[in-house]
């Protein structure tokens, strides 16, 4: 009986040695995306039309793996190849509509219900953008706030790096989270102007962030609830609300009797 065994563990491994040296055939490389694409296994991508121009939208079953602008679709395809080591064609499908709400940012991230592919990141990384899948549109975030929400408070700096690596920009809005000092701070899809545009478009009025942040301004407290909020909570028009009172730190707030807002939650709840 062991005999047996050994001599089929021996056929067996002759085997699989004869199958490796057996020259492969290789389609052309040109044809593997089309092919995948077919099967439903290959990356493909949509061009969508956004506040900062045409913007490519790379996914797979696994989920969407990568926003970017291009000049033209070879530079994106070069670009994603580079970054993934594997092809991607075009897909002639419509681009969802979720997906396209998102783009347009009428959409707060985290109702679109989509599937990102974010295997390529930290744990942490992946907790800051989860992150910022909630911040609705219109409204806008500081850094540190992430950094709090998710169980890390003094890791600011870290926060910045992980959205500044954001790989889907748009669809998860990292354009949402800016400095608490009023200055917007960087983005990956065409610099801080791009930036200030996408938050215009969303109704988030940078230059008035900005205008109060330089005055000093960081929150507002609903006197008759007795709570306070970051200024955009609600949308811009909650500057515009009654029974207003300016704070120009948490501190300031609590000490006025003033407790964090459930929705923005400017501060920890004590
Ligand atoms: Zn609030």
């Amino acid at each position: 009986m062991k005999k047996t065994m050994n001599a089929s563990v021996h056929e067996t491994l002759e085997i699989a040695r004869s199958l490796k040296e057996l020259p492969r055939e290789r389609a052309p490389r040109s044809l593997l995306p089309a092919v995948l694409q077919k099967v439903g296994l290959g990356d493909t991508y949509w061009r969508i039309d956004s506040a900062v121009g045409e913007i490519y939208v790379a996914h797979s079953r696994a989920g969407i793996s990568m926003v970017s602008r291009a000049r033209s679709t070879r530079e994106f395809e070069k670009a994603f190849e580079s970054r993934f080591g594997r092809p991607i064609a075009s897909d002639r499908t419509r681009p969802p509509a979720n997906v396209k709400a998102l783009v347009a940012g009428r959409l707060r991230g985290k109702d679109a219900n989509l599937r990102f592919d974010l295997r390529d990141l930290s744990e942490f990384e992946r907790a800051v953008l989860r992150k910022a899948l909630e911040i609705p549109p219109g409204e806008v975030r500081p850094y540190s706030w992430i950094a709090r929400e998710i169980g890390h408070p003094d890791a600011v700096r870290a926060t910045g790096s992980a959205l500044a690596k954001n790989p889907v920009p748009l669809l998860i809005p990292c354009h949402r989270v800016v400095r608490t000092d009023g200055h917007l701070g960087n983005y990956s899809l065409g610099g801080p102007r791009n930036k200030r545009r996408l938050l215009e478009a969303e109704g988030a009025q940078p230059a008035t962030l900005e205008k109060l942040a330089a005055s000093g301004v960081r929150y507002f407290g609903n006197e008759a609830g007795r709570y306070f909020c970051f200024p955009t909570c609600g949308g811009i028009d909650s500057l515009l609300r009654e029974n207003r009172v300016i704070f120009s730190s948490q501190r300031e707030a609590l000490a006025a009797g003033f407790k964090p807002c459930a929705d923005c939650r400017p501060a920890a709840v004590a």
